[in-house]
């Protein structure tokens, strides 16, 4: 289209331009003689508002701004996995090779590579029906995810031509035949980035979303298509728990959104996930990832951009059947980004300075998640749980973007300094956090783990309520004011907390605890407690049970390899056989 906007003010990432008049809300535009990349967020009359995903310094009124008609999109094909792109899909590698280290403001290089070929494996024949998103072919784009290619939304008809060999993503690879000619299909198509893409139907999810931390699975678990919430003051572990998700939790692929707080945080990032391993396959972890980063020499608005692009690339995978996780850390800089720009664009604010719309946005981010039947004609289902870290100035909860947060997602983990100060990790409250999916996964972790690890999971949360009640007590009138079968509770809480919900992220078996062995661990936990509350009936001393040495083989339990811990028996018999002695103890 011609060139035919004219910039009249620029206020920072926000650009006023003149003479839009065939301008629509959220098209792409170029601003100024580099054609910055940029978005159309308000028209008024022939003017409009643009943010700009690039540094504004030197641009002026008086420079041209081209209307390129486009919302902001971004393409999806191979080439996708293990990328790093910046906000709005750009591939940080590529730039850095064309560039050098800081982004050259207007360069425009291609999303996915045009030279790459692939080889492209047809999963369909001549004479074949297909449907908007039929896959008719794949790719084996990296060792662990196999690129499926689809039919993009809205085209059908019956294949006329399918090729299979290697080539680049500009190549046909195949033919349909619609009622409106032929449509040539190319292994990659684009999708508006604030659109969600479109599923037959959503599912209620019962597949917990296992992560190997037992904090999680077992007291506060997340499912296939969930939502949830780590809000956490610096330092609590947001970051830990991000990368123990990353790694850990069942997802074929994962897309880690980092908005960073400062620069350097970004740069972690960027420097550590290119090293991290795939701990099931060996694999570096880049081969089921792409990572989405906002480095520091970007201007704020492009984070803005940069948890729809990440959303919109996992709904793509979402589509091809897979079980996706997308990360985001943290969403508060993109709230923060939206506080910005709505301040420039003189707009009413609401709590704190944050637009009225934030709870909105907020809403529609992670409205995108679900466990959903794809389209076409299989009946594909995909997933894609979203979890987002947010990180509240002082860790203070009563934060705008905390709340407006927590009225959506359905899993909310309460980091807590104090823990973190105690050096219990993940630092996460098991009195603050909740998980609204129990109902969900009961079922399913009947079947699979055992039909007692709900009443187990109730006993364990209710026992350490009582604990935080029985504290208040003991720091008003000491401990030993308190019944021994209280001291019993005391004891086990104890356990529970240091044993069961503690869990090393960096030790190499802890960083990991299968369902099967989380529900031993909790079982030997609670079966000791049950033959203590037994012993002080039959009037053992408290100091005696106290003393078992049992209680140094479940707390070792953790650091157990499977193979060794699951078959294994000998603490069922040191229960029984340390309990007979102190029995025999007691009669004497
Ligand atoms: P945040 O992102 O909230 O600022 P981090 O995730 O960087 O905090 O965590 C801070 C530190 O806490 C880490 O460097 C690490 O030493 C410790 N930590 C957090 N979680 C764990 C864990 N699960 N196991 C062991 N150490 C942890």
């Amino acid at each position: 289209m011609e060139a035919k906007g004219v910039i009249v003010k620029v206020a920072g990432p926000l650009v006023v331009a003149d003479n839009m008049g065939d301008a629509k809300m959220f098209d792409v535009v170029k601003v100024g003689q580099k054609g910055l990349i940029g978005e159309i967020i308000e028209i008024k009359g022939t003017k409009a508002s643009i943010q700009v995903y690039e540094e504004t310094g030197g641009v002026g009124p008086g420079e041209p701004v081209k209307i390129t008609g486009m919302p902001l999109s971004v393409e999806l094909g191979p080439g996708i996995v293990s990328a790093i792109y910046d906000g709005i899909q750009r591939p940080l590698d590529v730039i850095k090779e064309v560039a050098g280290d800081f982004i050259t403001r207007g360069i425009d290089v291609p999303k996915l590579s045009r030279e790459a070929k692939w080889d492209f494996v047809p999963t369909v024949k001549k004479g074949d029906e297909l449907v908007g998103g039929d896959i008719f072919g794949t790719v084996q784009e990296t060792l662990s995810v196999e690129h499926r290619i689809m039919v993009p939304v809205g085209i059908s008809g019956k294949v006329k031509e399918i090729k299979a060999g290697n080539f680049t993503i500009e190549e046909i690879v195949c033919v349909l035949e619609t009622s409106d000619g032929d449509a040539d299909l190319k292994m990659y198509q684009y999708w508006p980035v604030r659109k969600s893409r479109p599923y037959t139907k959503k599912i209620l999810s019962t597949e917990p979303l296992i992560s190997g931390q037992r904090v999680i699975d077992t007291f506060f678990p997340l499912v296939k298509g969930g939502t949830a919430c780590v809000p956490g003051p610096f330092g609590s572990g947001k970051t830990v728990i991000q990368h123990q998700l990353a790694k850990w939790a069942d997802a074929e692929v994962v897309v880690y959104v980092g908005c960073g707080e400062r620069g350097n945080e970004m740069t972690d990032v960027l420097g550590e996930f290119p090293h991290l391993k795939d701990p099931r396959t060996g694999q570096p972890l880049m081969n089921r990832t792409v990572l989405i980063a906002n480095t520091s020499n970007m201007p704020v608005a492009a984070r803005e951009a940069s948890v729809y692009t990440g959303i919109t690339i996992a709904e793509y995978f979402r589509d091809m059947g897979y079980s996706v996780a997308v990360m985001a850390d943290s969403t508060s800089r993109w709230a923060e980004a939206m506080r910005e720009i709505s301040g420039r664009l003189e707009e009413m604010p609401g709590e704190e300075g944050y637009p009225a719309y934030l709870g909105t946005r907020i809403a529609e981010f992670y409205e995108r998640s679900g466990k959903v039947q794809c389209l076409g004609s299989e009946g594909r289902i995909g997933a894609v749980t979203t979890i987002g870290a947010v990180s509240p100035p002082g860790g203070d909860l009563s934060d705008p973007v905390v709340q407006a947060t927590l009225r959506v997602v359905k899993v909310f983990w309460c980091l807590e300094a104090q823990l973190a100060y105690q050096r219990h990790f993940p630092a996460i409250s098991w009195l603050n956090s909740y998980s609204l999916y129990h109902g969900n996964v009961k079922d399913y972790l009947t079947e699979n783990v055992s039909e007692k690890f709900i009443e187990m999971r109730i006993e364990a949360m209710s026992l350490l309520q009582t604990e935080s009640e029985l504290n208040e007590i003991v720091k008003l009138i000491g401990v030993d004011s308190l019944s021994f079968s209280d001291r019993v509770i005391l004891e086990t809480s104890r356990s529970l907390r240091e044993d069961f919900l503690h869990q090393n992220a960096f030790h190499d078996v802890d960083t990991y605890a299968s369902m099967e062995k989380q529900f031993k661990i909790l079982g030997y936990i609670l079966k000791l407690h049950d033959i203590s509350k037994e012993l002080i009936e039959k009037d053992v001393p408290f100091d005696k049970i106290a003393a078992m040495s049992v209680r140094e083989d479940i707390a070792r339990a953790r650091y157990r390899l499977d193979e060794d811990f699951l078959k294994s028996t000998d603490i069922d018999e040191k229960l029984e056989s340390e309990k007979a002695k102190l029995l025999e103890e007691g009669v004497l």
